[in-house]
């Protein structure tokens, strides 16, 4: 089934616009508030089916993801598939499996992720994976905001680009214009 994921954010209202200030220190006209598509249990369930749609359950153990997002999309995309659901937390700031997880040396583990900007969750989640012995299965993104798309070294797919322009504070127009500055939810990670 294919979706329409940026009609389906919209929809949500998942998209805004304003001026807002990225957890990278940089500053964006558009933020996207992924918990208010994560939130409906049946855009969850068309997002899940639509990420594990290239996916066959039998090359698969295990889907990780990392909290907080990571926790419902993970949920979402294992139902599906009939798998564990594991999830890391950062613990001074490293991504750690807790709560007695355990990835087995050689599970086949699907790496989902909601949002990726820098991809630098998705680089922490393969380390995990790589740390306790692991393969990766595969990388399943939502959004890829990056400006030129993001190349993992593992199978990798995202529903979709929606690259978003930043600019440091010293440049914003948005800033300049004086328009108040938000600073959108956090969740202790990018
Ligand atoms: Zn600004």
């Amino acid at each position: 089934m294919k979706i329409d994921l940026h009609r389906l954010l919209q929809d949500c209202g998942a998209l805004l616009d304003g001026h807002f200030l990225l957890t990278s220190g940089r500053h964006s006209d558009r933020y996207i508030e992924k918990f208010r598509l994560l939130e409906q249990p049946d855009a969850l369930d068309k997002v899940a089916t639509a990420m594990t749609e290239d996916v066959r359950p039998e090359d698969v153990d295990v889907v990780l993801g990392a909290a907080v997002g990571g926790i419902l999309i993970a949920g979402a995309v294992s139902r599906i598939l009939g798998r564990r659901t594991l999830f890391t937390e950062r613990v001074s700031g490293v991504m750690t499996l807790r709560r007695g997880f355990r990835l087995a040396p050689g599970e086949r583990v699907l790496v989902v992720e909601d949002i990726v900007t820098t991809g630098g969750s998705v680089l922490e989640l393969l380390k995990v994976v790589e740390q306790a012995r692991a393969q990766v299965a595969g990388v399943v993104c939502l959004v890829d905001r990056s400006a030129g798309g993001l190349d993992f070294d593992a199978p990798s797919n995202t529903l979709l680009r929606l690259p978003i322009a930043t600019w440091d504070p010293d440049t914003c127009p948005l800033c300049r214009q004086g328009v108040p500055l938000s600073k959108p939810g956090r969740t202790g990670k990018s």
